[in-house]
């Protein structure tokens, strides 16, 4: 059994960039690239949205600290 996981160091010898594995090289498979921006941009809105409650949470926090002490 070949062992096919990707490991640092690795060179793609498809597109000879390292990080990576003919399987998972992105000019072979751009669904994979796709997936990859789909699964990035959900984590930056995630992050984004854990902010904006961070956010709403010190401004409540200082509304009350203003109005209730
Ligand atoms: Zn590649």
């Amino acid at each position: 059994m070949k062992e096919v996981r990707v490991e640092e160091g690795q060179t793609c010898p498809h597109c000879k960039k390292t990080g990576h594995t003919e399987e998972k090289c992105w000019p072979l498979h751009p669904e994979l690239a796709v997936e990859h921006l789909q699964e990035k941009v959900r984590n930056v809105l995630k992050s984004q949205a854990r902010d904006a409650l961070a956010r709403i949470g010190s401004m409540t926090a200082g509304v009350r600290k203003t109005f209730i002490g």
